[in-house]
């Protein structure tokens, strides 16, 4: 057993960080395969923090990964004293945060030859965070690595992009989605269309898999796209699929908010109902934060819906096209036969396009209401 055979479908990658790790291992300065700085890139779900925290594992464990003593466990749910994992559940890393785990980079490895210090989304750095951040990955300090992790190379700084080694994951097929997901239990009539619905997004596949909620919602998405009709049908699908999104992100969000709160008071040590006045600041800070998280949550539940109803279209184009792959939408298949004799392979290109353009926009944060009702109304036949 090795700790990369989670890795599903990435033996080009695999096979670089097994050699960063040989190279690390055996203190080969003068091979090029080890460095200290490291970019993965890839689409969602193709794994990019999980291969990072493989190769954390790798690098701490005295078998170089063995996936199996309590180094490559601990690393992997990120509790080994020496891999720091940096998540980050609002829109942007600030400066600050940054200066912390500088100084905590600095710190020398407690038990093991590294320090490596993981950030999930190092594409939320701001501007002076990054240039924080460029100046020690510049000056390499002995033991300590940095795993960066980025949708893709642009969504980094140059400057950073161009000091660190970039890593591209690709998105897993649908066979190995499937294979995985059979292995880990699941009948093959679901697991194939789970791995189809989710389009070689691995964590979705899963979550599909073992939600009737997320099986449901997904439903209620692509159903909404045959719902349209005209311009006002559009509006109300629109308003249907933010309200839908909010309605998510409040319930997703609230247990998580006084959970954190509690915790918060607690540390600031709460009496009665008086708080320290530096205990106060604390809270508002957390509410901020837990405020631009929520907003976060809404934007990836409306990306979520429209890869689900973008699913549709791309049925109905396999069947104007006269492709023999398979169809995801198997229980819509009558509706997907209807639309696509009723439609040119042209039109649904273009539909398919204004999603991709409606995510690109949500991307940038643009308003989610408007982003909607304009991407519903190009739906409409
Ligand atoms: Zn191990």
């Amino acid at each position: 057993m090795s700790i990369f055979d989670s890795l599903i479908d990435q033996d080009e990658t695999v096979a670089t960080l097994r050699a960063a790790v040989a190279a690390a291992r055996n203190d080969e300065d003068e091979s090029q395969d080890m460095t200290h700085a490291w970019l993965f890139t890839g689409p969602p779900g193709s794994g990019r923090s999980n291969a990072a925290l493989a190769f954390a594992a790798a690098l701490v464990c005295e078998q170089g990964g063995c996936g199996e003593c309590v180094d490559c466990r601990t690393a992997q749910n990120g509790s080994h004293a020496d891999v720091e994992l940096l998540r980050t559940e609002g829109l942007s890393i600030k400066i600050d945060e940054v200066r912390e785990l500088l100084t905590r980079a600095s710190w020398s490895a407690s038990v093991a030859k590294f320090r490596i210090i993981i950030m999930e989304d190092a594409d939320r750095l701001t501007e002076s965070a990054a240039n924080a951040l460029l100046k020690a990955i510049e000056e390499p300090s002995g033991r300590t690595i940095w795993l960066l992790c980025a949708p893709t190379l642009s969504d980094v700084l140059p400057t950073i992009r161009s000091r660190t080694r970039n890593l591209l994951l690709r998105t897993p097929s649908v066979s190995a989605v499937s294979a995985l997901l059979q292995r880990e239990g699941a009948s093959s009539n679901q697991a194939e269309f789970a791995a189809r619905a989710s389009q070689g997004h691995i964590g979705r596949a899963r979550y599909l898999v073992n939600s009737e909620t997320a099986r449901n919602l997904r439903n209620d998405a692509v159903k909404l796209a045959v719902t349209i009709s005209d311009i006002a049908s559009a509006f109300n699908a629109a308003g249907k699929l933010v309200d839908a999104a909010k309605e998510q992100a409040t319930v997703d969000a609230e247990e998580k908010n006084e959970r954190e709160l509690k915790a918060l008071k607690e540390a600031w040590g709460q009496q009665g109902s008086k708080l320290t006045a530096g205990g106060s600041k604390a809270v508002k800070e957390l509410e901020k934060e837990q405020k631009s998280r929520q907003t976060r949550m809404v934007r990836d539940y409306l990306d979520r819906a429209l890869l689900d109803i973008a699913t549709f279209y791309r049925d109905v184009l396999l069947v104007q096209s006269g492709s023999v792959d398979e169809i995801i939408n198997i229980d819509m298949v009558d509706w997907i036969n209807k639309y696509a004799e009723h439609t040119t392979a042209e039109s649904t290109l273009k539909r398919l396009e204004a999603i991709l353009k409606a995510r690109t926009n949500l991307g940038y944060n643009s308003a989610p209401l408007l982003t909607l009702e304009a991407m519903m109304v190009s739906l409409a036949p």
